[in-house]
């Protein structure tokens, strides 16, 4: 048997240094994302999702994240929540609770039976999003702590796994179920490991963080081999201003695959237009086939693709930020306001340049390429807007008027209403903005 694995591996070693599904070679050091290829964002389309055999939580979950409340809205009873500081809390779920283990139970059936060999549906059993923890007598019986949930919450799952063995089920390792449970779970059931404690910067090895990602993940394996990992791929503050974030996620997904992680969900700007999302998405995806593919060509390709005439003058620009992030090695900010992402990779003049550079040379473009380039062009009046409100480019008037009457087209683009993911809209901005 186990010469047979051996040979297994050999065969696999060479079939990936010969070529990955992308054309460059690879290693077995760094292989391919095998189960789960997520992006939240509003350029991984279901024609995407097909081309590039990308996942939508949209689409390919039961139940999704932190949901469960949902799922059970309808049969909400005061003894499923949790007992916090003694007192029952409606912020947090007890999963002892024998009512809301009946309430998860009858919706999966309802909803979904017990699955067959051909249909198996993923189900996400998660706390409600926030640090606190049951510390009813059961949950602690269990060993429930304050600030740890992961006991009651494990034994849950554990128990839904088994009655639907055919179903997969996840748990997250994230604020109350950082901690690894102590025994094995079955085999339907894998975890989301948060990847919030990795600063987002291109090298990160030498980060605190970085330390306790890899000893979280490597104390879930021994009780989880299914290990996916949640990704954040944006600066939820401000979704319209450019974010160079691809070198950094390379990084990442090169460690997640020497790690042997089987899955990630990139969390980007939702339905939300983002800049230069419809490129991310697409190099995100090719990254995820390929930990090791060349990110400035993957870039270029898209550009010349989808951007025939201005593909020169992106690239120049965008890969110029990602070469600033890469050789400063910052650390990008996933909230960050203005004045931030100027210490940090934008400059002010430099983005002006740009973006006058690119209104001129749109007026030559036709057909789908101009229809891009309005969207983004309008979503960078924002950026130019927010620099004006900052103080970071001297005050002007009569170019702080123009860049609102851009914006303004935003009611016209598909999916530009909202310029973060608190939600506050692109209308209330210029309705404020002095
Ligand atoms: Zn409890």
């Amino acid at each position: 048997m186990l010469q047979y694995i051996s040979k297994f591996m050999a065969n696999l070693s060479v079939a990936l240094l010969v070529g990955g599904c992308s054309g460059t070679a690879q290693t077995i050091d760094n292989p391919p994302l095998s189960e789960y290829r997520g992006l939240y964002t509003p350029s991984n389309t279901q024609e995407v999702q097909s081309a590039m055999h990308t996942n939508h939580p949209d689409y390919d979950w039961g139940l999704w994240g932190h949901n469960l409340k949902k799922a059970v809205a309808d049969n909400l009873t005061d003894d499923m929540y949790a007992i916090v500081d003694g007192k029952r809390n409606p912020k947090q779920f007890c999963f002892s609770s024998a009512a809301l283990y009946d309430a998860v139970r009858n919706y999966i059936i309802d909803q979904y039976g017990s699955g067959d060999e051909t249909y198996s549906e993923r189900i996400s059993i998660m706390p409600m999003d926030n640090q606190l923890a049951c510390t009813c007598s059961q949950c602690k019986g269990k060993g429930n702590s304050p600030g740890n949930a992961t006991p009651a919450v494990t034994e849950f799952v554990t128990r839904l796994a088994q009655e639907f063995p055919l179903h997969q089920f996840f748990t997250s390792a994230y604020h109350t179920t950082k901690q690894a449970p102590s025994a094995a779970l079955p085999a339907n059931v894998g975890v989301f490991i948060s990847s919030i404690p990795l600063p987002v910067q291109v090298d990160f090895t030498q980060s605190k963080g970085y330390r306790e990602f890899q000893s979280m993940v490597a104390a879930w394996k021994k009780k989880c081999p299914r290990i996916y990992v949640w990704d954040y791929e944006r600066n939820f503050d401000d979704y319209l201003s450019p974010f160079p974030c691809l070198l950094a996620m390379q990084s990442r997904l090169q460690l997640y695959s020497k790690l042997g992680i089987l899955g990630v969900f990139f969390n980007g700007s939702g339905d939300d237009y983002s800049a230069f999302d419809d490129m991310q998405t697409h190099v995100l995806a090719r990254l995820m086939d390929n930990p090791n593919l060349n990110v400035k060509d993957a870039v270029a390709d898209y550009f010349q693709q989808n951007y025939p005439i201005t593909a020169p003058i992106l690239l120049k620009y965008y890969w110029g930020l990602e070469e600033r992030i890469r050789t400063t090695n910052r650390e990008l900010p996933l909230y960050g306001t203005m004045a931030q992402m100027n210490r940090i990779y934008l400059n002010a003049s430099e983005f002006v340049a740009f973006r006058r550079q690119l209104d001129a040379a749109s007026k030559q473009t036709m057909g789908e390429e101009r229809h891009r380039l309005n969207a983004l062009l309008t979503s960078l009046a924002y950026t130019q807007l927010e620099m004006y409100r900052c103080g970071l480019l001297p005050k002007d008037a009569d170019m702080a008027a123009e860049m609102k009457e851009i914006l303004k087209g935003h009611s016209e683009i598909k999916g530009m209403v909202n310029r973060d993911e608190t939600g506050h809209t692109i209308a209330k901005y210029l309705e404020q903005w002095k």
